[in-house]
């Protein structure tokens, strides 16, 4: 076995070290399970052995689940040759089966068998730890132990929702997993699913105590006379499954299967004896491993995720970028997000404005975030004032000197970025980057402004800075593959995730972003009913109604775009009804949105929405005031495909080149329906392209060229082809 190691002892107490080669944190790969079948049968055939503990050989912890990447290559189970549609499914149950078989064996072995818990147990690695007889933690409040699979589109499938419900009841392991919750060590403790705490560095010895103490072991579930706690046969259990499975609809509205899946296993499982509930248990895993959302869920938020945030979009063979002192120019909404980040991640940061108090009112920002976090007991004061000492508040620019990297953040103003770069340039180094923070402004344009344009390049952070983990890192027609690596060496330093665009009017998020507010618009214009549009946009997904999202963005901002464009295609905007309307609400009624406390919604003191602004009817007529089942459907794909296609359409002209970019951008920025993975994977695996060219072309027919697929999707459905196979083989995860 090459991931296991086992001694046994003078007393016959076999210590399995679970280590698995060349990584530094165990995961259950498809080596470790099949180690594991012949580990369980070492266990049980040699008479030598009377009781076993297992623990781990790093240090890192104890086992992190399984690996998803591996599976993420693989899908639900072992079925590389699949022959029916039956056969496959089979296959699959068979290959997701067996490691539920293993664990039940060594369950079963006839000795006791105790784990010894010094660090994390996460997913399969817990489900390993609850299949022994006897749970022993190190008293380490930072340890975690929980069943986090439900986060990735998943279900635990080496026998969690089965063990876990059995061990602290019903109620409990329900929440615990449908949530992909951790517990510590002690939370664990009084819950009932680890059995001992000991101090750290003992838990072996704690482990081997209770093996020789208790040579004939079973599980709780394996005494004659066993009950589940509240089961769905009890009072309590019944309510708990109505109730379940009601909130669980009204959080996830029905997107998440893996939530469905999770409470019929438990449901269904908790009923029968332990052997029939895994078989269960297995059958719901490959039905949910096999859905879009997981794989979709898998490969973006976890697959890709992980990869971008360790530099796999990086250009290769560029040394590493030290970023030790940032100037930050413009100390407003975001030049002060971006040092509060920048100085957590000790950064020395510079932070400019055009007075000493503007400068200090950015430098502000970052302490009152630093006064809550010490007050809150989730940061000494002594590290706060490192944090805060890190920030220098000036309009000196002559402070830039020595700087690596410049963000600048002043005012959207093409004149003014150019006077700022021209004035910062003075005082930097000349391999040092400069970054505009510009949401909209062409890059190449704005280093026009610059003497080394090919270390000019787009750094575009989303409000609020410290919360959004995405930046859009925007390459000008002159920026080098070098200053690129060095803008992600300073994007994974603050601790984000970035993704690489090409150059072009809104580059990619704010111009695809733009397209589900717009939607929005046009079924107000149709006659439909606010509050259906609100509702199916937040039960598709998204995280705000469309109408939300305008008022949000700014009624008066959409208006200017509106106009410049209309300018740019020489057009008199108002001939736009869209624009009119628009015009309108801002012009006429001074309607500008959230900011202004009025907009498509009204608004409470509170700055939250209240209602939908009744005066809307004094423009629009409402004709659509039911919502079936079809039209919800209707208005689902409007808003999904529209997304989509103008995704697409980016992939088109070039200015975004990596699906996982695409992917993780679109759940990242502006989050677009996290359950289907992306806009990519929602084209991908939702549909193919083949089908989803039809309908988009269907949805065009009915309501206009905005939903007509481009040239290039039009070619991949010819060829039936994904994107990640056109764009991603090599490079995507
Ligand atoms: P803001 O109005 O809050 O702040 C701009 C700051 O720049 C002000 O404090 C101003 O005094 C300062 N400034 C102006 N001229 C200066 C100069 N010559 N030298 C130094 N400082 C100067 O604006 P903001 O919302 O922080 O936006 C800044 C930039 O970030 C803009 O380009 C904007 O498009 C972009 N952006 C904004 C958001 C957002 O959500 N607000 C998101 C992404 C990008």
């Amino acid at each position: 076995m090459e991931n296991f190691k086992i001694d046994v002892d003078g007393d016959g107490i076999a210590l399995v070290t679970f280590d698995v080669p060349g990584r530094s944190m165990n995961t259950i790969t498809g080596s470790v399970m099949r180690d594991l079948v012949q580990l369980t049968d070492t266990v049980k055939s040699d008479d030598k052995i009377k009781g076993v503990v297992i623990t781990s050989g790093k240090a890192s912890g104890f086992c992190a689940g399984a690996d998803l990447g591996e599976m993420n290559q693989r899908g639900a189970g072992d079925a590389s040759a699949p022959k029916s549609e039956e056969e496959k499914l089979k296959a699959q149950f068979e290959g997701s089966f067996t490691l539920n078989k293993t664990l039940r064996a060594l369950e079963t072995c006839g000795k006791p068998v105790a784990v010894a818990l010094e660090g994390l147990a996460l997913g399969g690695g817990l489900e390993i730890a609850l299949a022994c007889h006897y749970r022993v933690a190190a008293d380490n409040p930072k340890i975690k132990f929980g069943l986090p699979e439900a986060k990735v589109g998943l279900l635990p499938g080496a026998g969690g929702t089965q063990r876990l419900p059995r061990l602290i009841g019903v109620q409990n392991a329900a929440m615990m997993i449908l949530q992909g919750a951790d517990k510590s060590p002690q939370e664990a403790k009084s819950l009932g699913f680890i059995n001992e705490v000991v101090p750290a560095g003992t838990t072996v010895e704690a482990a081997k105590a209770w093996v020789k103490a208790n040579p004939k072991a079973v599980a709780p579930w394996d005494v004659k006379g066993y009950k589940v706690k509240d089961h769905p046969f009890t009072p309590g259990g019944g309510m708990a499954s109505v109730g379940g499975n009601a909130m669980v609809s009204k959080q996830t509205n029905l997107n998440y299967p893996a939530q469905r899946h999770i409470l019929s296993c438990i449901y269904e499982g908790t009923q029968v004896p332990i052997d029939a509930a895994l078989r269960i248990e297995s059958r719901y895993f490959v039905k949910t491993a096999n859905t879009p959302q997981a794989k979709g869920m898998i490969r973006s938020l976890f697959v890709s995720m992980q990869a971008l945030s360790k530099g796999g979009n990086r250009p290769q063979g560029i040394p590493e970028y030290a970023v030790k002192k940032v100037a930050v120019i413009g100390a407003g909404l975001m030049g002060a997000g971006i040092a509060y980040v920048q100085a957590k991640a000790g950064i020395e940061t510079v932070l400019l404005d055009v007075s000493q108090e503007a400068a200090e009112k950015g430098k502000a920002y970052s302490k009152r975030i630093v006064d809550k976090d010490v007050s809150r007991g989730k940061l000494t004061k002594e590290k706060g004032d490192e944090l805060l000492a890190r920030i220098t508040p000036s309009t000196d620019y002559a402070l830039i000197k020595g700087s690596d990297l410049v963000v600048e953040a002043v005012f959207e103003s093409p004149a003014l970025k150019a006077e700022v770069t021209k004035k910062a340039e003075a005082f930097l180094g000349e391999t040092a980057v400069f970054g505009s923070n510009t949401s909209t402004l062409p890059i190449t344009g704005l280093a026009e402004a610059s003497v080394r344009p090919k270390n000019f390049i787009g750094i575009h952070f989303f409000s609020p800075v410290e919360r959004m983990g995405l930046v859009e890192l925007i390459r000008g027609k002159d920026t080098t593959d070098e200053t690129v690596a060095k803008a992600i060496d300073y994007v994974l330093k603050i601790k984000k995730t970035p993704i690489i665009v090409n150059d072009f009017r809104g580059f990619y998020t704010s111009r695809c972003f733009g397209t589900y507010p717009a939607e929005g618009v046009e079924m107000l214009m149709e006659g439909i009913a606010p509050a259906i549009i609100e509702n199916v946009g937040r039960q598709c997904g998204m995280p705000m109604g469309a109408l939300e999202v305008s008022d949000s963005v700014g009624l008066d901002t959409a208006l200017k775009i509106g106009k410049t464009n209309a300018e740019l295609n020489q057009q008199d905007y108002k001939k736009d009804p869209r624009a009119a309307m628009l015009s309108w609400l801002v012009e006429d009624k001074g309607r500008v949105g959230r900011k202004g406390g009025k907009g498509y919604y009204e608004y409470g003191d509170d700055g939250k929405p209240t209602r939908i602004w009744p005066g809307l009817a004094e423009k629009i007529e409402v004709k659509t005031k039911e919502c079936p089942p079809a039209l919800k459907e209707e208005l689902t794909k409007r808003f999904l495909f529209r997304q989509c296609i103008e995704v697409a359409r980016c992939f088109e002209e070039g200015v975004i080149t990596d699906p996982r970019d695409a992917d993780v951008g679109s759940i990242l920025a502006w989050g677009f329906a996290p359950y289907s993975g992306g806009c990519i994977s929602y084209i991908d695996l939702f549909w193919g392209t083949k089908k989803f060219v039809e309908e988009a072309d269907r949805l065009a027919d009915k309501y206009g060229d905005r939903f007509r697929p481009n040239k290039l999707l039009r070619d991949m459905a010819a060829k039936n082809e994904s994107f990640y196979e056109r764009f991603g083989a090599k490079k995507a995860a």
